[in-house]
């Protein structure tokens, strides 16, 4: 079962997503990831095992931003690994998205994106998410994932935020 984090504030985000993480810990995980947004900037990481290997990796890159969404994956689609943790992220990058639960119409949809040229970088199901938000995105967030929403079949709790709406988040 995996565990979603987000926050929008005045502080920076990185403790408090950690933090968050890690009480999310007891819930098991394979892997995990966060995203936090600075200005028209994203950073993000994406780690194997314990939460104590994201705090590694994070603590080693400069994260200013005071808004994001942090990930604790349980795999059903692709094996645990850096490409398949959360969040996932279109071609561009600039759509960012953690997601619990499984897409069922996923191959279909995957199918498609391909046929319209898009690489996948994962296994996950999730994925097409990503790329369908942006594809679906017009310079409102919330309508995009209203649209992709209504393409999906399957259970889901998402988080996403975009590069060119700091200070967003979308859940
Ligand atoms: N189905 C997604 C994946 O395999 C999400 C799994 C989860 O809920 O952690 O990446």
């Amino acid at each position: 079962m995996c565990g979603i984090i987000c926050y929008v504030g005045n502080q920076k985000a990185r403790a408090i997503l950690m933090e968050g993480l890690k009480r999310l810990e007891y819930r098991g995980y394979d892997s995990a990831g966060l995203a936090v947004q600075d200005g028209d900037h994203i950073d993000y990481c994406r780690t194997v095992g314990k939460i104590v290997e994201l705090e590694r990796a994070v603590g080693e890159m400069e994260i200013n931003g005071t808004c994001g969404i942090a990930h604790t994956r349980w795999a059903t689609h692709g094996e645990p690994s850096v490409e398949n943790a959360h969040p996932h992220t279109d071609t561009k990058k600039e759509v960012f998205v953690i997601h619990n639960g499984i897409i069922e119409n996923f191959h279909l949809l995957k199918k498609k994106l391909e046929k319209s040229g898009v690489s996948f970088r994962s296994q996950t199901d999730t994925e097409v998410l990503a790329h369908l938000i942006a594809m679906n995105f017009n310079g409102d967030l919330n309508e995009a994932v209203r649209k992709t929403m209504s393409q999906v079949e399957g259970t889901f709790g998402i988080a996403v935020i975009h590069r060119r709406l700091p200070g967003q988040v979308v859940v």
